[in-house]
């Protein structure tokens, strides 16, 4: 199989713009929930980007549990990703929801996400196989780590080798937290398969008390980078305020983070 570590014994090293995902340093991206308007963005890209943010994220198309929920400004969306790109240099990371819009997400996206409930979308998953650009698989809500490979192995066989894992937590009886992160996924994906792995201690937590201790096993167990949800206004947020961080709380952690893995000597 095309992911496994048995068809390639060496890590694959994905180069998003210049940003390596997959060898040593481990990479940020942060960014909100959604993409809210150019102001909210711009403010969020810059401070990101300010404190050692590699990639900025950002959602335009939003798949939510509820109708009723804020759904994102679509091509707007993605015209605001691009206007802070040229603002701040750093590449977009922004989901594709269909394959009827993935032809619009391919033109702004350098990495197209492929969110928790799409993972078994095997139609889109072929079709973002056929693309030139790196895809962000997040592990399906109740994905078993054979599932979730399987998926980036539908991907891979369209042609598309640049696929990046990213384990969100899954979904048990524990409610305390939003989902339950899955440590031993990171540590199980690096055994079996050379695609670079990362976490996104955000929507496993559902809280933000919880982002940075995570964010430091993540790290302890050799995720390749994190994604995290940061946001100007947590608690205006139109999406998942309660688990992003302000812009305070992210470049305190950044500051940690940095101090621990060397990030910026790995530069
Ligand atoms: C997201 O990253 O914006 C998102 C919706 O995450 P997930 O697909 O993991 O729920
Ligand atoms: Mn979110």
């Amino acid at each position: 199989m095309l992911m496994s570590r048995a068809f390639q014994e060496e890590d694959t090293i994905i180069d998003v713009c210049g940003v390596k995902i997959g060898g040593e340093r481990p990479v940020v991206i942060a960014g909100p929930c959604s993409v809210e308007n150019l102001d909210q963005l711009s403010i969020i890209g810059k401070g990101v980007k300010e404190v050692g943010a590699d990639m900025i994220r950002g959602g335009a198309y939003k798949p939510r549990s509820s109708p009723f929920s804020f759904r994102g400004l679509g091509e707007e969306g993605l015209k605001i990703l691009q206007q802070v790109k040229e603002e701040t240099g750093l590449p977009i990371v922004t989901e594709a929801m269909s394959t009827d819009t993935l032809e619009t997400v391919y033109r702004y996206a350098d990495v197209i996400q492929i969110g928790s409930r799409n993972m078994q979308n095997f139609h889109l998953l072929s079709k973002v196989g056929q693309m030139d650009k790196p895809v962000l698989l997040k592990r399906g809500l109740s994905a078993t780590i054979e599932e979730w490979l399987m998926a980036a192995e539908y991907i891979m066989q369209e042609g598309n080798k640049d696929v990046i894992l990213c384990e969100r937590g899954i979904r048990t009886f524990e409610n305390y937290t939003r989902n339950t992160l899955d440590i031993s996924a990171v540590i199980a994906c690096k055994k079996m398969s050379h695609l670079p792995i990362i976490v996104d201690p955000s929507h496993a937590a559902g809280r933000c008390d919880m982002i940075e201790p995570l964010t430091n096993v993540a790290f302890a167990a050799g995720a390749h980078g994190i994604m995290v949800e940061v946001h100007n206004e947590p608690r205006k947020a139109l999406s998942d305020g309660q688990q992003s961080l302000d812009l305070e709380q992210f470049s305190s952690m950044m500051n940690n983070i940095d101090r621990l893995m060397d990030r910026r000597i790995k530069c």
